[in-house]
């Protein structure tokens, strides 16, 4: 979706607030000979900004306006490196709040409702942020925070909670106890706000047949404010992103290359009104499309479609940009094929192709040469790459706590 006149009037004036504060990206502007923007091609001009920026800004580089004006910071920890420090103000807190209030709105939630926040407080966004947006409803917090499920357990029957706001992770392990204590009868909860992250269907739809809930993926980042900055509508057909705070656009990772509405990307997100730490086009790492057209429900805040990995994990053949969450979606839908996969990339050089070999699991059952057929047809259907494919009996391939390799790619070797 190309940026409205609104939308660039705001990007304009961010940009000649930061050159003014003098912050980290005022330098980077200046160098890059930006000074303002007023048409969607001197857009297309700013260079996109990374993580590492913000790094590279520790602690409070990227602040961009005067000390007395920062009313909170909040950080978000990488994994590698330092961590990043995102300062806000005032009025970037009561956004943020409007922004999360008008998530619980969308999904049905009311002054009336009763909100257990189960996501953490304090230094990152989660928690408080839930919080903030409840508050601003005019709904009643159950600030818990997360672990201790004796106690979960206990507010949520004795104080009949009515949404439970948590990871998926943290829903499934609730679901499971409030199952196996044979508690589902006492329980009042109608809804449960999901921290978006890639979740499988066979998880979402445990959840919501164990809670008797409907689910809503809530979407946000530390750098952007944190969660809250859009969730799903009933009619989930996407998720809705607040496009009077926030400008929206899908590169290829790998080129950079805005995508049109409706092609799977990276989600690039632009701040319009963020005062203590401005980013235009930042980059989020998270994979999803901007899903053409208009929701059913009328609203006309554009819609991400659900987050489907990380850029990072992408991989390339022949062209064609493939993540492992697609290549686990197909083997989802072969019978008696297990989640367990790995993809080994190589470079034939005879032929001078790329070769994608993808290894499954299936139970006794399954007829392996079938399944692999299968398998194969589907991945040529979809990315027109047709794969070698190898079935092997369950637990074969190494399983790992954290988070396992699948994709092995030899074409450097
Ligand atoms: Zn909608």
């Amino acid at each position: 979706m190309e940026i409205s006149k609104k939308q660039l009037d705001l990007v304009d004036a961010q940009i000649k607030r930061i050159i003014d504060s003098g912050n980290y990206y005022s330098e980077v502007y200046k160098k890059a000979g930006i000074t303002g923007v007023s048409t969607p091609e001197d857009f297309k001009k700013i260079p996109f900004t990374d993580k590492a920026d913000l790094r590279n800004a520790y602690p409070l580089g990227i602040q961009a306006v005067p000390d007395e004006k920062v009313v909170r910071i909040h950080s978000s920890s990488g994994t590698t490196g330092k961590p990043v420090i995102i300062p806000y103000t005032a009025k970037d807190v009561e956004d943020w709040a409007t922004m999360f209030a008008r998530c619980y709105e969308i999904a049905g939630i009311t002054s009336k409702d009763r909100i257990q926040i189960t996501p953490g407080y304090g230094l990152w966004t989660a928690g408080i942020g839930f919080q903030a947006g409840c508050e601003k409803l005019g709904a009643m917090a159950i600030p818990m925070g997360p672990g201790n499920t004796e106690k979960q357990l206990q507010m949520m029957i004795d104080l009949e909670s009515t949404v439970i706001c948590a990871t998926s992770s943290y829903a499934l392990l609730l679901a499971e106890e409030i199952n196996k204590r044979g508690l589902k009868d006492k329980i009042k909860l109608k809804k449960g706000i999901i921290g978006s992250e890639r979740w499988s269907e066979a998880k979402r739809n445990y959840i919501a047949k164990e809670l008797g809930i409907e689910l809503y993926d809530i979407y946000g980042l530390t750098e952007i404010y944190g969660p809250g900055i859009g969730i799903n509508c009933p009619d989930q057909t996407g998720m809705h992103i607040f496009d009077d705070f926030l400008y929206t656009e899908i590169i290829d990772p790998q080129t950079l290359e805005v995508l049109p509405d409706g092609e799977e990307g990276e989600i690039v997100i632009t701040t319009l009104v963020k005062e203590g730490a401005p980013l235009i086009r930042f980059r989020t790492h998270d994979l999803s499309r901007i899903l053409p057209g208009q929701c059913s429900c009328g609203r006309s805040y554009p819609r991400l479609d659900t987050i489907r990995g990380r850029s990072d994990d992408m991989f390339k053949i022949h062209g064609v940009n493939m993540f492992p969450s697609q290549v686990e979606e197909i083997l989802g839908s072969v019978d008696g094929v297990s989640s367990e996969y790995k993809i080994d990339i190589a470079h034939d050089n005879n032929s001078n192709k790329d070769i994608i070999m993808i290894t499954a699991e299936a139970d006794g059952r399954v007829d392996f040469m079938m399944a692999a057929d299968k398998i194969r047809s589907l991945v040529k259907s979809r990315f027109n790459v047709t794969p070698k494919v190898a079935v092997v009996s369950l637990n074969t391939l190494p399983r790992s706590e954290k988070k396992t390799q699948r994709v092995f790619d030899h074409r450097g070797d």
